[in-house]
């Protein structure tokens, strides 16, 4: 098959974790979706360039692009200055922000000042876990307990492993939406974060293709048709 540029078409392998919902999720036929997939689906056709998905554990992705297992991260991926030394970001594609959750039964926490002691669940490389060890050192929590998928340290407040979860706004509340009983949001948002899509550090060919199949697909309103669009988990 050949592209618009009369190219044969590349295929490229995009790693994710698709346990972060609406960003992407695994479907009922065992199918990876959501908006970053629905996004970078909709940037490949503008492209010319083919995707593979690739679900994987988030610690896992950096190292991945780097050995030349993936292509691409697709993951609801912050950009940040750590992360910028090992691959190249996209231009962001979306804002979130980290937030406090707790227990639905749970009174006692009502914002980031009252974590003095506390048992913090987080996932494993995330900026959850940063934000979490950045209390810690500060003596704002006693411990830290991070897992590979957001929903084992929702599970671990649920049974009372864990006092609090810090992690991204949007997917707590995706969690949350398809069960309403087992923990709530408290307090304000912690940061604003941006997610980019990574690639190899130097791989300017394919970064150039992102960012303008994005602005091409901003520009067309297809981008605003896909949030409005997002799955349900
Ligand atoms: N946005 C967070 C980060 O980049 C979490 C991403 C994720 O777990 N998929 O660390």
């Amino acid at each position: 098959e050949v592209n618009a540029s009369g190219e044969d078409m590349p295929t490229y392998i995009v790693g994710t974790e698709a346990q972060f919902p609406p960003f992407e999720i695994v479907d009922s036929r065992g199918k990876v979706v959501g908006f970053d997939v629905d996004l970078l689906n909709a940037i490949a056709e503008d492209q010319g360039f083919k995707v593979q998905y690739l679900d994987q554990d988030f610690a896992g992705l950096i190292p991945a692009l780097q050995t030349g297992n993936i292509d691409i991260i697709a993951s609801g991926m912050t950009i940040t200055e750590e992360r910028e030394q090992e691959v190249d970001f996209s231009e962001p594609y979306i804002t979130a922000g980290l937030a406090l959750a707790v227990p639905i039964n749970n009174e006692e926490i009502q914002s980031v000042d009252d974590l003095q002691g506390k048992t913090v669940a987080v996932q494993t490389g995330s900026t959850g876990f940063m934000k979490a060890e950045e209390l810690k050192e500060a003596g704002g929590i006693a411990e830290i307990k991070d897992f590979p998928h957001v929903n084992e340290a929702i599970e671990e407040l649920k049974i009372g492993g864990a006092d609090v979860m810090i992690n991204d706004l949007p997917v707590t509340e995706a969690f949350i939406a398809a069960q309403p009983d087992v923990i709530k949001i408290v307090g304000e948002p912690l940061n604003s974060e941006s997610y980019g899509f990574a690639v190899r550090t130097g791989n300017t060919e394919l970064l150039q293709k992102i960012n303008t199949g994005l602005e091409n697909v901003k520009a067309s309103g297809q981008y605003d048709e896909l949030l409005t669009n997002l799955p349900k988990y």
